[in-house]
């Protein structure tokens, strides 16, 4: 099923005209209809790759959030995407020029989407610049990264938020839902894993340079993510192992696999595995009184899923309009962004993506206290 229109997808559920029961169940921001036409957000997307061109069909969705300007180190992309998005040539930046933007008063935030190892740079100059930033996860790719990025934003006095989609998607919502408010008792067990198969050597997300790590630290984040969410704590420890490499070649700077469990203090373990060789994209969850999962969990969905007691029944959003919306939203009203989409949250899990790595390295249990 094609990814819908918030508001599309809600009047054809009839929402729009007060489905009661529905939107009873949903979260806020899903049932907020009531068309805006204040001041917008204006966002420049900075590193036009895959990820960034699913951003700009999103923005095209939402109701706060203007796609205002562009950063590239692709002439050619330039040209293509100021044609398509209408972008005037004062916004339209470069990697060396980026730090005119300072200028710009018609761009309110940069949103970083480059190689995970550009993200510490890009997300600091665009601070330095007085621009509000989101940066795609994950965060960087050390925690001290994280820490340096925090600061700068903090002394500049912009806000920073990771781009962690799925706090703005309803089934996940449900998921931590369902765990943090205890509807089938205390969770016991997470498994949440997800993976594909990768076949591109010229990749940069092979590239340790530039990716700071194999699936662990593309995929591996969201499952960590989701534990942490759902159970509403954060883990004591952590014990992983490294997967064997079937592919030398593919597979001679970054991980092919890796398998970790990670314990809470509540007593629930949860086990994942983030893989480049096989697909898998699922959550479950099993409590004292039931059990919730989704599958598919992580990915653009459309999601699927079901609890003990029965199946589940949530619209599919357009997740980069949402997560964009919302943002914009809190900004807009000059509050402070909410701690579960900040950059202190994106530095919580690079340390437990560390500790992960640490744990398969030397085999030993790792303390997170
Ligand atoms: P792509 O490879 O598709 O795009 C990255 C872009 O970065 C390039 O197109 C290029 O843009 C720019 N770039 C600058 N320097 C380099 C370099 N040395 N090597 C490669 N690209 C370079 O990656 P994605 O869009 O898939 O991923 C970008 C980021 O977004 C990553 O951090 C990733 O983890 C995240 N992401 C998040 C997703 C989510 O669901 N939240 C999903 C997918 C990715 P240009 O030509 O304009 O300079």
């Amino acid at each position: 099923m094609k990814n819908l229109t918030r508001r599309s997808f809600l009047q054809n559920l009839g929402i729009a005209a007060g489905s009661a029961t529905v939107a009873a169940t949903l979260p806020s921001f899903i049932c907020n209809t009531k068309m805006y036409d204040g001041k917008k957000l204006n966002i420049a997307l900075c590193g036009l790759g895959r990820y960034a061109g699913y951003l700009a069909e999103g923005l095209q969705e939402t109701q706060f959030c203007k796609l205002a300007g562009i950063v590239t180190g692709t002439p050619s992309k330039a040209v293509e995407w100021k044609k398509k998005y209408n972008i005037p040539d004062k916004n339209i930046y470069n990697y060396k020029n980026l730090d005119e933007i300072i200028n710009n008063k018609d761009i309110d935030l940069v949103y970083v989407v480059l190689p995970n190892a550009m993200h510490k740079e890009f997300t600091i100059r665009a601070a330095k610049a007085g621009k509000h930033i989101i940066v795609e996860k994950p965060m960087a790719i050390t925690e001290s990264d994280c820490k340096e990025m925090i600061t700068a934003c903090k002394n500049a006095g912009v806000q920073l938020a990771v781009g962690y989609r799925l706090h703005y998607e309803p089934y996940n919502m449900e998921m931590k839902r369902l765990g943090q408010e205890k509807v089938f008792g205390q969770v016991r067990l997470i498994e949440a894993s997800l993976g594909y198969k990768s076949g591109d050597p010229s990749e940069w997300r092979l590239n340790k340079a530039l990716a700071g790590g194999g699936p662990l630290m593309n995929l591996g984040v969201y499952c960590v993510q989701s534990n942490r969410y759902v159970l509403g704590e954060e883990p004591i420890s952590v014990t992983a192992q490294f997967g064997p490499v079937t592919n030398k070649k593919l597979f001679a700077e970054v991980e092919e696999s890796i398998t970790w469990q990670l314990v809470f203090p509540g007593g629930a373990v949860g086990t994942s595995t983030s893989t480049y060789n096989c697909s898998i994209d699922r959550f479950f969850a099993s409590a004292e009184n039931g059990f919730f999962e989704l599958s598919p969990a992580i990915s653009y969905g459309p999601f699927k899923g079901r609890t003990s007691n029965g199946e589940l029944n949530f619209p599919v959003t357009n997740q980069q309009a949402v997560q964009c919306d919302e943002i914009a939203k809190v900004i807009l009203a000059n509050k402070q962004l909410p701690e579960h989409i900040s950059g202190e949250e994106g530095r919580k899990d690079m340390k437990i993506l560390q500790a992960i790595y640490e744990a398969a390295r030397t085999g030993r249990k790792i303390s997170l206290v």
